[in-house]
């Protein structure tokens, strides 16, 4: 039982919360829940978990689809630690505390002629979650949301805290950029923007034959590409997005098509299928030529374009392979869905993202397609996704693949060693920064260290 003796760390602390991923597929109720306000609080924290050797986990928003945030010692809800400290118009550059929102932060930017250069499908994040995890956009000239970062204040076990960039501790900065919470709790980041853009996108319908035989002028068409494509029929769409200096040309949002049938309607098909799943393939089909078979382009901020709607909770697994790899890839995974037994959902989204030099970036030292998979959950029910998962991982494997930290995979600590060169040096710095293991969760032992892995994934994946 930990005594909390500071009055400072009394107050801002809370008991028997349960914390729930997004998707609601994961919980834990930490013995202790702290909602810290600034960097001593931060380090009062630290030291009495030293002081009772407890695990310690800092969540953002709580968004990843797999247990990588989870503990069942202290929590540290970084949501308060959300200041943007100095904005630098002329260097282009803001600094930021870890808990800052990037959907605030892209308001704020934008009110100063600023943009971040690329984003993922959701803002609604914090920006130490995002870059813990290597989250990602689409664009194959563009790296993920770690390799914009160009500086980052980290508070350590071992040697308090450091102050990293390129020029500076460069090892602990090239191994933080995505860590998963691994080698400390990460107080500030600062990030490189751009000036503010706008992005033209232009987003059709194309079979999955046509763009895979077309794959390499595809891909560079555009500086963000990014298609869908629908399992049991060969319908995609595509999108594509350039920067333009063009009149804003926005489409109104339909009440009736985007809210009532693509989510409440939709929602209530999903649930039925779960009774009668070999209908699944008729919904995807109704559903691509209700929403999806006409051209759309639209001319709007950079930031209001990167994002869309991703719906309601569901499984999600994802991985990065080789970019060569893409179409043998899908050509795999549209021969075993076909020749099997199996209903699943669309999408199956395939985005490209440039190479990084960031130790664990799935993407590091190559450009990657990553290519995500979901099964939906209506009104969060659960429905079958293991035989999809396990197939769908093996075809990944089989093409060199390398899973995203935040989805939940069953990539064991052999393979990461194998597929990952800075994997080693990892191990070595985490084991140098965090001598007792104080943030390691059962996530990060099990994929790091292969402790407790396979009788995990035999029960849950
Ligand atoms: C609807 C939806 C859409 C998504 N779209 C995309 C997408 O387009 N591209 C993509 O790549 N991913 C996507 N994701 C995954 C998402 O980007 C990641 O899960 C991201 O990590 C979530 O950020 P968060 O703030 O919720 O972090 P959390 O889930 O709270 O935490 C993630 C990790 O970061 C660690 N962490 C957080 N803050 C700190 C800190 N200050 N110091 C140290 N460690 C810290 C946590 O311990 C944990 O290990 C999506 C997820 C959802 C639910």
């Amino acid at each position: 039982m930990i005594k909390i003796e500071d009055s400072r760390l009394r107050k801002i602390v809370k008991t028997n919360i349960k914390f729930s991923n997004w998707a609601r597929t994961f919980e834990c109720i930490p013995e202790l829940y702290f909602e810290p306000e600034n960097d001593d609080d931060i380090i009062k924290i630290i030291k009495l978990a030293k002081q009772y050797n407890k695990n310690v986990r800092a969540i953002g928003v709580g968004h990843s689809p797999s247990d990588v945030a989870c503990t069942e010692g202290i929590m540290i809800n970084m949501e308060k630690l959300n200041n943007i400290i100095e904005i630098d118009v002329e260097k282009k550059t803001v600094v930021v505390e870890a808990g800052a929102r990037i959907d605030i932060l892209n308001e704020c930017l934008w009110k100063h002629g600023l943009a971040l250069r690329n984003l993922g499908s959701i803002s609604n994040l914090s920006i130490s979650g995002a870059i813990s995890t290597s989250t990602h956009g689409t664009g194959i000239n563009f790296g993920n949301l770690s390799s914009q970062i160009i500086g980052l204040t980290l508070l350590t076990a071992s040697k308090g805290i450091i102050n990293c960039s390129a020029n500076e501790n460069e090892d602990v900065f090239k191994a933080s950029l995505c860590s998963m919470g691994a080698l400390g709790i990460i107080l500030k980041v600062q990030i490189q923007c751009e000036s503010a853009f706008k992005l033209e996108s232009n987003q059709y319908p194309m079979k999955l034959n046509d763009i895979l035989n077309d794959l390499d002028s595809i891909i560079y068409s555009a500086e963000h590409v990014r298609f869908w494509w629908f399992p049991h029929t060969e319908n995609c769409v595509i999108w594509k997005a350039d920067r333009t200096t063009g009149d804003l040309k926005i489409q109104q949002p339909s009440y009736f098509k985007d809210h009532i049938v693509s989510y409440h309607l939709y929602q209530f098909l999903l649930y039925i299928t779960r009774y009668f799943p070999s209908t699944v393939p008729l919904l995807t089909t109704l559903m691509f030529n209700y929403k999806f078979s006409q051209p759309k382009q639209v001319i709007n901020a950079s930031y209001k374009q990167f994002n869309f709607d991703c719906l309601f909770p569901h499984y999600t697994n994802e991985w990065a392979i080789p970019l060569e790899k893409t179409k043998e890839a899908l050509e795999k995974l549209y021969k075993w869905i076909n020749d099997n037994d199996v209903f699943v959902h669309f999408p199956v989204e395939v985005r490209f993202v440039d190479k990084d030099d960031i130790w664990l970036s799935p993407a590091y030292n190559r450009k990657v397609c990553y290519i995500g998979i979901v099964m939906y959950r209506p009104y969060k029910k659960p429905v079958p996704y293991k035989r999809y998962w396990a197939a769908f991982e093996e075809i990944m494997r089989s093409c060199d693949g390398r899973a995203h930290w935040a989805k939940a995979h069953t990539m064991t600590a052999a393979e990461l060693e194998k597929s990952y060169p800075k994997y080693k040096g990892f191990i070595e710095l985490q084991k140098s920064l965090d001598p007792n293991g104080m943030f390691l969760n059962l996530y990060l032992k099990r994929h790091l260290f292969g402790i407790g892995d396979k009788d995990y994934f035999k029960a849950k994946l």
